[in-house]
């Protein structure tokens, strides 16, 4: 204990005296400097000690050699290993293997430039094998004789930056599919062109849209969409390298980042890779979907690169026309297709106003009985007369009509006027029965609620007889909440209708469903007649025969172009026909024309 003499007695005592007591105070207060000095040492020793004991902090003490000179005890709680393991170890052992180098240079380098206070960041290996990102201050003390060392005051950083890399997921990523989101991609592609004009190495951005997936939100929810797009993304991670960037644009739209592209057809062999993976037959509860999806294609060659943005531009235009050019397909980009876009987009704008100012007109194409060449039905074919663009195929409409939802009310009109149509041909021909129509009904139609109203309608005010009706509907069923749409073709059926499953044989789906779908008849579309003249040599076409014999269904052939094609789908069992080879589709004024030339056979079928 340190005691300092008071003043009052001082003042007291005469000069010499207070001289020697001063002198002695002087001695006395020097002394209990040193004194106050040790004790303050002590204290904050044993504060010091307390700090390093409970301090998450790592304080290491390592010599010139980098050897662990002193370990302060948290590294137990920190790293799982004990002060006495590491003490007289290279520091370098704590460290995680892919940081030894770059640790030490920093460290020597920082050393060399007589640094002080410098901060390094850096992953320390764990006992378990895990590793945590620490912040590490550097301080040079080895010159100083107390320490003799370098002090390393390490941080441990790794909730933060496990934060800090959460966000910059989320700021890049799309939080349905976890892929790379738009902006992330646009960044990737920039390198990666900056790549090909440097290194010489080909890249290509393939631009993905799933056909048909709006059918899916809207009839199984967002919930069950959002699995679709899950298992979309899983898919095409799978299809691609681990090298390759797949991001979703939003919605249905995903690109697909393809490096070290040799040439188109290795970006044409990745996306085969990706259109077939997305073809596999996905379950989602008690639904099987078949998903498709429109692709397009951009290559970067080394010698023409263009700018990043431009390339998925091109992707995207490219997968358009894909789309436009029939679904499940892809293309690569050519500059003529940059005018074809433009004229869709313009189509589509125009599409709304078609059906008010009367420009969607119904064209009709026979079919033909194979064993006689009667005419036993007509199908029912939309044209949208243009006013400026002249004549318009379905094909290049339909598709917006669907997106946009003007489907609904076009495809009601083409009902009544269908019906109206048949009903007038009766009359007009004095048929004792009306020649069947065929009238191709869109999954959007009828998941429309209003369905079975709608057609019930059609067939009342035009008096047309419902078993002259068949409803023509496609695979893409398959796409939708699958009890709704059985319950619904039920109805229609109980209405006294037929139903036709229309372009059969193109889908990959099972056929668990021909046996579910309540059908009468069963088209096969025209991709499977062999092209040209030769006769049917695809295998397909007598399967089909099969399977309309298993559920008792009528088997159609459609677009059949050449006798040879007639005789052979004879052959096989084809109870009917359609196709260029007997009508190509026509007005209503030219049908009637056509049937009278052909107006005996008409007749025989109806009174038969
Ligand atoms: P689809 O129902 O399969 O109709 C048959 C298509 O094949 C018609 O094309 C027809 O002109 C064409 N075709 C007929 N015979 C031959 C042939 O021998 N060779 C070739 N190469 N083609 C032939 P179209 O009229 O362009 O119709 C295309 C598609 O548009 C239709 O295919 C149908 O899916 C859809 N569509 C047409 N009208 C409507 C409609 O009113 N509503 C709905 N939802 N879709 C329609
Ligand atoms: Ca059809
Ligand atoms: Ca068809």
């Amino acid at each position: 204990m340190v005691m300092l003499v008071g003043g009052p007695a001082i003042r007291a005592e005469g000069t010499r005296n207070a001289l020697r007591t001063l002198a002695h105070q002087v001695a006395l207060a020097l002394g209990s400097a040193e004194l106050a000095a040790e004790v303050h040492r002590r204290a904050s020793e044993a504060r010091f000690a307390t700090l390093v004991q409970n301090s998450s902090d790592l304080i290491t003490v390592i010599g010139p050699d980098l050897r662990i000179l002193y370990q302060s005890p948290s590294i137990e709680r920190v790293l799982g290993y004990t002060d006495a393991e590491v003490t007289g170890r290279p520091f370098e052992e704590l460290l995680h293997p892919d940081d030894q180098g770059r640790f030490v240079r920093r460290l020597t380098d920082g050393a060399a430039a007589g640094g002080r206070g410098e901060v390094i960041e850096c992953l320390l290996a764990h006992r378990d094998g895990g590793r945590r990102h620490f912040e590490i201050l550097y301080t040079d003390l080895l010159a100083d004789p107390v320490v003799g060392g370098i002090v390393l005051n390490g941080r441990d950083v790794s909730e933060r930056k496990a934060f800090e890399e959460q966000l910059a997921h989320q700021a890049f990523h799309d939080p349905v599919t976890h892929l790379a989101n738009r902006a992330l991609f646009n960044e990737r592609v920039r390198h990666a062109v900056a790549r090909t004009l440097r290194e010489g190495v080909g890249m290509a951005v393939l631009f993905v849209d799933l056909d048909d997936f709006k059918t899916v939100n809207d009839s199984l929810g967002h919930a069950a969409g959002d699995r679709v797009l899950l298992a979309v993304a899983q898919r095409i991670s799978a299809a691609v390298r681990s090298a390759d960037t797949a991001a979703r644009f939003g919605g249905d739209e995903f690109a697909i980042l393809v490096e070290d592209v040799q040439d188109a057809q290795a970006a044409v062999d990745c996306a085969e890779r990706v259109l077939a993976a997305l073809g596999e037959p996905l379950r989602l509860e008690h639904n099987d979907l078949t998903i498709r999806a429109s692709l397009g294609i951009s290559v970067a060659e080394p010698g023409a690169v263009t700018d990043a943005d431009e390339l998925i531009r091109n992707a995207d235009a490219a997968m358009y026309i894909a789309k436009a050019d029939g679904k499940g397909g892809y293309r690569v980009f050519e500059p003529a297709m940059h005018e074809r876009v433009l004229r869709r987009l313009e189509l589509r704008a125009d599409l709304g106003m078609a059906l008010e100012r009367g420009e969607l007109e119904l064209y009709y194409q026979p079919l033909v009985r194979l064993g006689d060449g009667v005419v036993c039905g007509i199908e029912a074919l939309l044209r949208w007369r243009h006013p400026q663009r002249g004549m318009v195929a379905p094909d290049q409409f339909i598709p917006f009509a669907e997106e946009t939802g003007l489907i609904v009310p076009i495809g009601r009109w083409v009902l009544r006027e269908g019906c109206r149509q048949a009903r007038l041909l009766q009359e007009r021909m004095r048929l004792p029965v009306a020649l069947p129509v065929g009238i191709n009904l869109s999954v959007k139609q009828l998941l429309d609620p209003q369905i079975i109203a709608d057609v019930s309608e059609a067939l009342a005010d035009a008096r047309l007889d419902p078993a002259a009706l068949t409803l023509e509907i496609t695979e893409s069923v398959m796409m939708t909440d699958t009890e709704t749409a059985v319950a619904r073709l039920t109805e229609l059926r109980e209405l006294g209708l037929r139903l036709a499953m229309d372009d059969f044989g193109t889908g990959y789906s099972s056929l668990s469903y021909i046996s579910r779908f309540p059908l009468d008849v069963l088209k096969m579309d025209r991709s499977l007649l062999a092209a040209g003249a030769a006769p049917v040599t695809s295998g397909l076409a007598s399967a089909v025969v099969g399977i309309g014999e298993t559920f008792g269904l009528e088997v159609v052939a459609e677009g059949i172009e050449y006798p040879e094609q007639c005789s052979t789908l004879r052959e096989l069992g084809f109870h009917t026909g359609q196709g260029y080879l007997f009508a190509r589709p026509m007005p209503p004024a030219e049908l009637v024309d056509y049937l009278e030339r052909n107006g005996a056979g008409v007749r025989a079928m109806a009174a038969g």
